[in-house]
């Protein structure tokens, strides 16, 4: 008895940008700090490499550290930024709100997240005015953080110019501005401009810089331009449990990406792929696609039949992410075969519908 052939090869193709493996440049440098004894705890020449490749790609002295992952760097960067009494103002569909199980609050011992509506997945200084307007009283957790996310979870950016408005909204109210950069690279792609202009230049305290989604196999990195606010940092990731003891092969895929611009080769591919994604799945009809994409992302709304056909064929995406609909997300691996396969597929099966 023979199976039927699924028309792709296993994979999770469009569920997300964590599907993927290490770049071939990551994984090369990995292997080449996979020799002989090296100092531990970050006290070694691939962690130096990595700060400084860090440094020179946001033209500032920043202070760096690395964490495993996305959820850790935000809560801890969020808690260093915040007392407990405090408060931090992100959008209502934010991963530190949707997708981090309480962990800000957790790490900051209890600060309050508050969550603002905000066009395309962005927050704007009206938002940020009214939510700290609304209430000043000893009673209600005092603002103290504006937190956006970069590309956004609706694989929309905030520009230069959306960025000096939140900034001068957070000058106004004495708050900080920490920025989740989880796909900041394909917002450095997508935007065309130096990473500083949309970092400390626009008042950026501090930058939790992802590597996974980039081509890493996991690994943050909390990046303060605001030193002042990295003061006994490094307590908090060791008694959270981040501080890598063997921290070298942490840090060394960091040297694989950042040296020769392979971060911004990786985004400029995911959001390559998206486009060509998004090109195609405009014109086929039983597809509606949701907003204007900037990043590596497509949200279209599918036919249910349509989506159960595509998903029959063996393909993978989500329907449960930010605003509804499908959501098809690339990645640095993503093939220009893969997205044409892909969009072959959902033609085909609208044909017959
Ligand atoms: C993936 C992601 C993170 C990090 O998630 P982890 O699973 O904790 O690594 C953070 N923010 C956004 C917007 C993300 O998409």
């Amino acid at each position: 008895m023979s199976l039927p052939v699924p028309a792709v090869a296993p994979g999770c193709q469009f569920a997300s940008d964590n599907t993927a493996g290490y770049c071939p440049e990551a994984w090369a440098a990995l292997e080449k700090a996979n020799v002989g004894t090296v100092a531990s705890y970050g006290d070694d020449r691939w962690t130096a490499r990595a700060c400084e490749l860090i440094r020179e790609v946001f033209e500032h002295d920043a202070e760096i550290f690395f964490a495993f992952n996305g959820t850790a760097a935000n809560s801890l960067a969020l808690a260093a930024m915040c007392q407990s009494y405090h408060s931090i103002l992100c959008h209502e569909i934010s991963h530190v709100e949707t997708d981090e199980c309480g962990a800000p609050e957790f790490f900051s011992n209890g600060t309050k997240l508050l969550l603002l509506q905000g066009e395309r997945g962005k927050l704007g200084p009206d938002a940020v005015h009214r939510a700290v307007e609304r209430r000043r009283d000893i009673h209600f957790p005092k603002p103290r953080v504006v937190s956006v996310t970069q590309a956004t979870e609706l694989s929309t950016v905030y520009t230069v110019a959306d960025l000096a408005a939140v900034r001068d909204a957070c000058s106004r109210h004495g708050l900080r501005l920490h920025m989740d950069g989880s796909r900041f690279a394909n917002a450095v792609a997508a935007l065309g401009v130096p990473p500083r202009s949309i970092t400390w230049e626009v008042g950026v305290d501090v930058l939790c810089f992802g590597g996974t989604k980039n081509g890493m196999g996991m690994g943050e990195a909390i990046v303060f331009f605001n030193r002042d606010l990295a003061a006994e940092f490094a307590w908090r990731c060791k008694q959270a449990g981040q501080l890598a003891s063997k921290m070298r092969y942490l840090a060394a895929p960091w040297v694989g990406l950042l040296e020769n611009g392979v971060w911004l080769t990786n985004a400029v591919a995911a959001n390559a792929a998206a486009a060509r994604l998004e090109a195609g799945l405009a014109k086929i009809s039983g597809v509606e696609l949701i907003g204007k994409r900037e990043a590596n992302a497509v949200f279209a709304r599918l036919d249910p039949a349509l989506s159960s056909a595509a998903r029959a064929k063996g393909w993978k995406f989500y329907d449960f992410i930010g605003a509804g609909g499908c959501r098809f997300m690339c990645s640095w691996a993503t093939t220009d075969a893969e997205v044409e396969a892909f969009l072959a597929d959902v033609r085909s099966c609208a044909a017959l519908m």
